[in-house]
């Protein structure tokens, strides 16, 4: 039986949340003398801290009741507050399955929190039987799987991570910020059916607002009050809760661009696996390519000096570079670039 107080901290489960004006007082209209405002302006109000309008317009396409959202200033700041929630600083540990996205390390290292890595193998998939050893491990409190996974590009193993959300006992933070760009079925669906599981998305890829700073936590009304509880107040500005929701209502916009990206995506994995400096471009359900190549810090530079900016990932992957799908036309400037590198 999944117990959450047996999961979160005792601090946290002690603590009185901090009450702003606008939880003393929900209306909308009346002479507000009540939060130290000016008065005068049209930015001069704090904004709704629990960002109705955007909530109920995602919870409808998403299929999901108000108690499953949360929304956090990007998923930067959801992936923090699970370690706020769920780990003792000092003495609990986090799981990770590298290579994969780095904040989840350096989050952990702010909270104090050891992280337990266990490499993804050949396939870059999850080695089930050494992730599974230390399930039992009481001070295990939180697991991160990407999917699909930053900078591999590919979809975890639907059956691995729902073994893992089945047999491990603490959280499983499901980081699904590029789904929109794969076939896989999210598992949003399945947050009723499994309490320990956070699925984590963002307004900063498909929904291509990265400047705005949104982040989606879908998870277990209990888990989803404890985030509220401890969030700062006012976390998502009014500017950009408004700039959400507009691209949010905007889907036939979002679905054509998702649909440009992975055709592009498509095009570009063709045309660098004939290049001569290529070993292999690795499948990818994201908007990025990781690709193998001879020389990744000579590459690296080189288009550098072309003003064409990638990622090396050599020190995650040997001689990788992530390459993000951009517009037909950088792409296209990357492949001329790329084909007149003499190595
Ligand atoms: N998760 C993954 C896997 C990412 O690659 C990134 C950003 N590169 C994020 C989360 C962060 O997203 P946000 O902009 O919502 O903080």
């Amino acid at each position: 039986m999944f117990e959450i107080n047996k999961l979160v901290r005792e601090n946290v489960k002690r603590l009185t949340p901090y009450s702003c004006a606008r939880d003393d007082y929900k209306g909308s209209s009346g002479v507000f003398l009540d939060a130290n405002e000016n008065p005068f302006g049209n930015l001069n109000r704090y904004p709704d801290p629990y960002q109705q309008k955007l909530k109920t317009a995602i919870c409808r396409t998403r299929g999901v009741n108000e108690q499953s959202l949360f929304l956090g200033n990007g998923s930067d700041e959801i992936i923090d507050l699970c370690f706020r929630v769920f780990c003792d600083p000092g003495i609990a540990k986090a799981m990770i399955f590298p290579p994969t996205y780095g904040m989840y390390e350096v989050s952990a290292s702010i909270n104090d929190v050891e992280v337990i890595k266990v490499p993804l193998n050949n396939d870059f998939q999850i080695d089930i039987k050494e992730a599974e050893s230390h399930f039992k491990d009481e001070k295990l409190k939180l697991i991160f799987i990407c999917s699909p996974n930053n900078p591999t590009g590919n979809s975890m193993n639907q059956k691995d991570i729902e073994y893992v959300i089945q047999t491990f006992s603490g959280i499983v933070l499901l980081d699904e910020a590029y789904s929109d760009f794969s076939d896989e079925p999210s598992f949003i669906e399945k947050i009723n059916k499994y309490p320990n599981l956070i699925v984590m998305q963002t307004f900063s890829k498909a929904l291509g607002l990265a400047a705005v700073r949104i982040g989606i936590a879908i998870s277990n009304p209990a888990i989803i009050q404890y985030f509220n509880r401890i969030k700062p107040p006012y976390n998502i500005s009014t500017v950009n809760q408004e700039a959400a929701l507009n691209k949010w209502t905007d889907r036939n916009v979002i679905k054509q661009q998702v649909g440009e990206i992975k055709k592009e995506r498509e095009r570009l994995t063709f045309e660098l696996t004939g290049l001569n400096i290529t070993d292999r471009v690795f499948p990818s359900d994201a908007n990025f390519l990781l690709i193998k190549v001879k020389n990744a810090n000579y590459i690296y530079n080189y288009l550098v000096n072309n003003k064409i900016i990638v990622r090396n990932r050599s020190a995650l992957v040997d001689n990788c570079l992530r390459i993000t799908v951009g517009t037909r036309n950088e792409n296209d400037q990357l492949l001329n670039a790329l084909k007149r590198i003499t190595l």
